[in-house]
């Protein structure tokens, strides 16, 4: 198998794209898909630096890799959950990562601040642990982008991930979701960091190549806490899919996002977002869902 590029031997095959690169041209095609997200989607420019959220996974370790490659000015944001071995791996290999890099690296470690991990966040508080740790980790991303002065975090979200949402979207028509659904989420008038995807472009394959091909060091597991059934079987479907139609995927999101102007011809309201009375971030009451949490959780350990 040769490069359709350059005619040198191939390290992966890209039928979606009905081709095969050697390993500079997929770096070459793999950083232009980033930028063209970046460009086309307003989602950032050089002047500011980027709060990368960095999880220890693939995805955000390309991400951040590639950030750095495309000469914008970075720091990221490891939140250690507190789930034993699993959390303790996860941060190992963010400041591995940071370290041989020489990159600043902010860590914010949920056992230290509540003396609870989200595990038991989660249970006295009577949510799913998905669901409390989302909330949890938009709270965190969001102080902590404000207090340090950044515009915008970056998450490593790719465009698996974000078909395999739109998937479970449909199925359940939360129309309400579908409007907000985006990989870049506005900053309501400066209530909030910016949030922006830029892998969107790029499937979950292509990202794993990438950090083999640059020996890139992630923790391979998943998190032992997602009952990620749903999401996991929504993927699993769309790979399906992906494999007897290629390209299936692309068109599927693409089409959404291109689809979303007809339907949605203007940007979603900004709410009418009450200040939160102990932590001041914006939320649909005065007691913001994350200030709840750790109340109810808080109360009922102590
Ligand atoms: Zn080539
Ligand atoms: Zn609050």
């Amino acid at each position: 198998m040769k490069c359709r590029k350059c005619k040198r031997s191939a390290v992966i095959k890209m039928p979606r794209h009905n081709t095969a690169f050697c390993d500079v041209c997929f770096e070459d095609y793999l950083l232009k898909q980033v930028s063209i997200a970046i460009s086309d989607d307003k989602m950032f420019s050089k002047d500011a630096p980027v709060l990368v959220a960095v999880s220890g996974g693939k995805d955000s370790l390309a991400l951040w890799d590639v950030l750095i490659k495309l000469g914008y000015e970075t720091v990221g944001l490891h939140l250690n959950l507190g789930i034993g071995a699993y959390s303790e791996t996860s941060q190992q290999k963010v400041e591995t990562f940071a370290a041989s890099r020489n990159l600043s690296l902010i860590t914010h470690a949920y056992q230290a601040s509540y003396g609870l991990g989200i595990v038991e966040i989660a249970k006295a508080s009577v949510r799913p642990a998905c669901s409390a740790c989302g909330t949890m980790k938009r709270h965190h991303f969001n102080r902590i982008a404000l207090e340090k002065g950044f515009p915008v975090v970056a998450t490593g979200h790719n465009l698996d991930d974000e078909a395999a949402r739109l998937l479970g979207n449909l199925l359940k028509w939360q129309v309400p979701y579908l409007e907000k659904q985006s990989p870049v989420l506005s900053d309501d008038g400066g209530l909030w960091a910016k949030k922006v995807k830029p892998l969107y472009r790029l499937p979950e394959r292509e990202i794993a190549a990438y950090c083999i091909l640059n020996r890139i060091d992630y923790i391979v597991e998943e998190c032992p806490m997602s009952n990620g059934a749903k999401m996991f079987t929504y993927k699993e479907t769309l790979n399906r899919l992906e494999e007897a139609s290629p390209g299936a995927k692309h068109q599927f999101y693409f089409g959404f996002l291109k689809q979303k102007e007809v339907l949605f011809p203007s940007p979603p309201p900004v709410e009418d977002a009450d200040l939160c009375r102990t932590c001041g971030q914006p939320g649909q009451s005065t007691q913001c869902g994350y200030c709840r949490l750790i109340e109810r959780s808080t109360a009922v350990t102590s």
